[in-house]
């Protein structure tokens, strides 16, 4: 599972260009410059087929050194069932939000984490896969 951005024309933009678009006020970039037209992008999950499933696992085989990104992981296996906000994150592991902000889009790059946005804010929630690499480093 991972997650790519796609306005409602069917512009699709990886995920790595999330925080350039979002700067953008999440407006589609395509939209706004050949039809001057303002259209809001969301997120969404896709699916790899197989291979490329493979090398993303290759690619992203969790390498938890960070102390804070396993920190953040750990918090949202503890609460995941619940939609996380940065803020209630960055409260909990005594750090500021826009530092749980930062490490919360790494993590999501690697498909440990998925972001959801609903009105402004951006809300953390751990995946399968992510709740598995935990585990394996317990
Ligand atoms: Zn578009």
């Amino acid at each position: 599972m991972s997650q790519e951005l796609e306005c409602m024309e069917g512009h699709r933009f990886p995920f790595e260009q999330y925080s350039m678009i979002e700067a953008f006020g999440m407006i589609c970039p395509i939209c706004s410059r050949e039809n001057h037209k303002m259209i809001p992008c969301e997120l969404k999950v896709t699916n790899n087929n197989v291979i490329e499933l493979i090398q993303d696992y290759v690619k992203h085989s969790l390498n938890l050194s960070d102390e804070l990104e396993f920190e953040i992981l750990n918090y949202l296996s503890l609460n995941k069932d619940e939609y996380n906000r940065a803020s209630v994150i960055a409260e909990e592991l005594d750090c500021t939000y826009q530092l749980i902000a930062k490490r919360a889009m790494k993590l999501v790059e690697r498909e440990l984490v998925v972001v959801s946005k609903r009105d402004t804010r951006n809300y953390y929630q751990i995946t399968e896969y992510g709740l598995n690499e935990l585990e394996k480093r317990r």
